[in-house]
């Protein structure tokens, strides 16, 4: 039997607003779509947390054994400062302040974001589509909301009829506006508007003389708007209707809305059963954001190089501090919260260590099967990582009172114990021990040392020292790489 078959999972469902029971479409398998980032810039701690909360519901999602097909997609075109239809694409103003080609911008900050999940120890997603990736099968899907009567063209730019489709469906089901409200958001340029009704958004927009990125198109050499990338992915890895779809609360509205009502006008389905929505990360109370600058990014915090930290912090102490809050509830990041958390980091991994060296006896005077399903009953219960965590900490206390001799524990007890805490701590959770941690930073200093030496050793043509350096690192496993950037090195799984 399936881990998933013995527990009963309830999600909170932004879309009913209620915590509804877990059943995917096709048993055993769950299609999860969550929003990527916006390439442009570095992702910071706020982007990271959502991310993180949905790495840690795909672990868990996988941990019950589900098959999971996990999209997230990278964002890097169509994306217009202020999420309103006018104005810069944001990798496009930014390419022309540095004077880089777009594309540059992109590879950029995907190479980076990439790095920042991986020393936080994320698993990858099973896809990661790209909008440029996918403007075939963009401008198809603007094809079918045309035929459907629900889009219109002016000027080259299609736009979706809002108040068209409100006549027969529901537009602000997610967040619960009516059609009045959903005007907020939908900013007007005095007199220039194309569009029949403010709360219409753009499908595709015509290229101006200076945007840089443009495809073409049946309506205009352009490009396609930001909301309709997500529903062509979504829909064409996962289905017109899949289980999970997830983003940061500030997506809900317009972004969200539009993706339901895109995929509504050509599937005439719902296109999600659960959506599932992160709250914010702030700092000093206020959201952390890109464009105020109230933001801490990932290298800074690692680093300590930052204003509102006085030393740094390992990428597990950043997961455990995330993780201590539930992931729809606000975080308000500050030096004190994430020594707290520090601490109560150091402590769990202190009781890993001692569950090594327990004294197993015949008897148990523990009741371990009780606490392991607590731990299942808090994850169940909208994958609720705060109280999963207090029941670690729980289990910190029977191994100390075991170590003390004042309780006792068999052989049996002892490895569902353990093989539940490494379940949850370090498969769920994705924390990792600070010594492994600790010896990669020493590793890969030496290593970077020694091909230092290495470089000496070539400048004064010492070839033979340099090979010496060079092969004596291979042969344990370590291997340098020359470019015309400098010497890097991949170090063989076995190390
Ligand atoms: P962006 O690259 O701006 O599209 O954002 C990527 C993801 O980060 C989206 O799901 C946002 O909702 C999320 N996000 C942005 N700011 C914060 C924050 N302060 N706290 C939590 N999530 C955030
Ligand atoms: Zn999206």
């Amino acid at each position: 039997m399936k881990k998933h078959e013995q527990n009963t999972l309830e999600i909170y469902n932004s879309l009913s607003k209620k915590k509804e029971v877990f059943t995917p479409i096709k048993k055993g398998n769950i299609g999860l779509y969550v929003c990527g980032p916006t390439v442009y810039s570095d992702v910071h701690l706020g982007n990271v947390r959502t991310f993180m909360s949905f790495d840690t519901i795909f672990r868990y999602l996988k941990h019950l054994e589900y098959k999971v097909r996990y999209v997230r997609n990278i964002t890097d075109a169509g994306h217009l400062v202020d999420d309103a239809d006018h104005g810069d694409d944001k990798i496009v103003k930014k390419a022309l302040l540095e004077k880089i080609e777009p594309m540059e911008v992109v590879q950029r900050y995907t190479v980076g974001f990439h790095d920042i999940l991986n020393k936080l120890n994320f698993l990858p997603p099973s896809i990661e589509p790209t909008a440029t990736g996918h403007i075939v099968e963009q401008i198809e899907m603007i094809k079918t909301i045309i035929s459907k009567g629900l889009a219109y063209v002016v000027n080259g730019s299609v736009y979706f009829d809002v108040l068209k489709y409100n006549e027969t469906e529901n537009y602000g089901i997610l967040s619960r506006r009516n059609i009045e409200d959903t005007m907020e958001n939908s900013r007007v340029l005095d007199g220039q508007s194309e569009k029949k009704n403010p709360q219409d958004f753009a499908l595709w927009k015509k290229a101006s003389e200076n945007h840089l990125m443009h495809w073409e198109s049946p309506w205009s050499v352009g490009f396609p708007g930001w909301h309709l990338e997500c529903s062509a992915m979504s829909t064409k890895y996962l289905g017109n209707k899949f289980d999970i779809h997830g983003g940061g609360m500030d997506l809900k509205f317009p972004h969200h809305e539009c993706e339901i009502a895109q995929s509504k006008a050509c599937n005439h389905t719902e296109p999600v059963n659960y959506w599932m929505h992160t709250n914010m990360l702030t700092l000093n109370g206020q959201k952390m954001s890109k464009s105020t600058g109230n933001n801490i990014l990932p290298d800074e915090l690692m680093s300590g190089d930052s204003k509102h930290i006085s030393k740094g912090y390992s990428p597990s102490v950043l997961r455990f501090f995330m993780m201590q809050a539930h992931y729809r509830s606000i975080l308000d990041f500050s030096g004190t919260a994430i020594d707290a958390s520090e601490k109560g980091y150091n402590k769990l991994m202190t009781s890993i260590e001692n569950m090594e060296v327990l004294n197993i006896s015949d008897k148990s005077t523990v009741d371990i099967n009780k606490w392991k399903d607590s731990c299942y009953k808090a994850m169940n219960d909208d994958f609720n990582t705060p109280i999963l965590i207090a029941n670690l900490f729980e289990a910190s206390k029977i191994i100390n009172s075991i170590k003390e001799g004042k309780q006792s524990i068999n052989k049996h007890d002892y490895i569902i114990l353990k093989e539940t805490i490494n379940s949850f701590v370090f498969e769920v959770l994705g924390l990792e021990k600070q010594e492994k941690k600790q010896n990669n930073i020493a590793l890969e200093g030496s290593v970077e040392l020694l091909i230092k030496l290495r470089n000496q050793a070539r400048d004064n043509k010492d070839w033979a020292m340099s090979d010496q350096i060079r092969d004596e690192l291979l042969a344990i496993g370590i291997q340098l790489k020359d470019s015309k950037d400098g010497t890097s090195f991949t170090v063989s799984a076995s190390v």
